[in-house]
């Protein structure tokens, strides 16, 4: 059984972020619908009736619509917007919402740090600095 969800990295910021990997109903998934309908047959009725079956595929149907709803709000980035999905479809569309996804970020006043999401390479490279410089760079490494 593949894991519902994954921890990757954005291919724009590089920031950790999850993703949902379920687009659909599994196996599991319809036999709790189908437990889940004997239950309220059993609760109606006060027998197996077959009047579940439409209560069972009823919540089937809002169970693959929620699934992939899920699915897809996973899928662009909390911190810059990028959507991969729309990268592949087009990418210059998908350059649009990061960049009003920035202006937005700008305009906001609620946003207190208006940077941008940094990089992998420059945390790395802040986290790397010497300590004991205070603010100065040592000249060997000029
Ligand atoms: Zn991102």
């Amino acid at each position: 059984m593949s894991p519902v969800w994954i921890s990757c990295y954005c291919a724009f910021c590089k920031s950790s972020r999850r993703v949902y990997t379920k687009r659909h109903v599994r196996a599991m998934d319809v036999l709790y619908a189908s437990a889940l309908g004997i239950l309220m047959s059993l609760f109606f009725w006060q027998e197996i009736d077959f009047k579940l079956i439409p209560f069972s595929v009823s919540v089937l149907g809002l169970m693959e619509v929620s699934i992939q709803i899920r699915w897809r709000m996973s899928l662009p980035c909390k911190k810059c917007g990028f959507d991969p999905l729309t990268y592949i479809k087009s990418p210059s569309k998908a350059a649009e919402q990061v960049r009003m996804r920035f202006e937005k970020r700008l305009e906001d006043p609620k946003v207190f740090d208006k940077r941008l999401p940094m990089m992998s390479s420059h945390k790395r490279g802040y986290r790397l600095a010497p300590s004991n410089t205070n603010g100065q760079i040592p000249q060997n490494k000029i």
